[in-house]
């Protein structure tokens, strides 16, 4: 297992079309084994194969531990993902590996059905709902070309939490991107 690179929110790479897994066998495993431990490195509780620069329809997403939560801490790994339903609306905070030091107001369903294909290609299909629903959206967005800042209703919505010297490369390259 290896920590990839994640690429950030100017990079091109993030706005294309993710293709559909169509073969489950060693790259892909390596892919997602690298997924998992790039996600948790970063602290993040969801990944994209295209944030590690891979154009293919996988997720990685696993919440902290919540006692109140049972779903939190199960850690999903999703080939080709797709929202069959999504009910109700909230608002709430999200950030991105992508964009570092940023979190924004998005409106998402409260809860949603995936469909998807496990690791090995078998069908499964996970009802969510909060942030975990939350995160299942946002990640499936990743593999239509979809950021988060897409999403939000205007750019004051969107807040530095990190001081700049600590992401000042990063934060140069947002500034374009936005
Ligand atoms: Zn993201």
């Amino acid at each position: 297992m290896a920590v990839r690179r994640i690429i950030l929110a100017n990079n091109p790479i993030l706005r294309k079309k993710s293709k559909k897994v169509k073969h489950f066998g060693e790259a892909l495993q390596v892919l997602i084994d690298d997924m998992v431990e790039t996600m948790r490195a970063a602290n993040g509780a969801g990944l994209a194969a295209p944030q590690v620069g891979v154009l293919e329809r996988v997720i990685v997403v696993q919440l902290p531990e919540d006692e109140e939560d049972p779903q939190s801490g199960q850690l999903f790994a999703l080939c080709n993902p797709q929202i069959v339903r999504a009910d109700g609306e909230e608002q709430g905070e999200e950030g991105c590996l992508c964009l570092p030091g940023f979190v924004g107001d998005v409106k998402r369903a409260t809860s949603v059905t995936v469909k998807a294909q496990d690791r090995r290609g078998k069908k499964v299909r996970i009802k969510a709902e909060g942030f975990l629903a939350r995160a299942f959206q946002h990640e499936v967005d990743h593999l239509d070309g979809i950021l988060y800042i897409d999403r939000v209703e205007s750019p004051d919505k969107i807040q530095r939490i990190v001081p700049p010297e600590e992401v000042e490369r990063e934060t140069v390259e947002i500034k374009a991107a936005l």
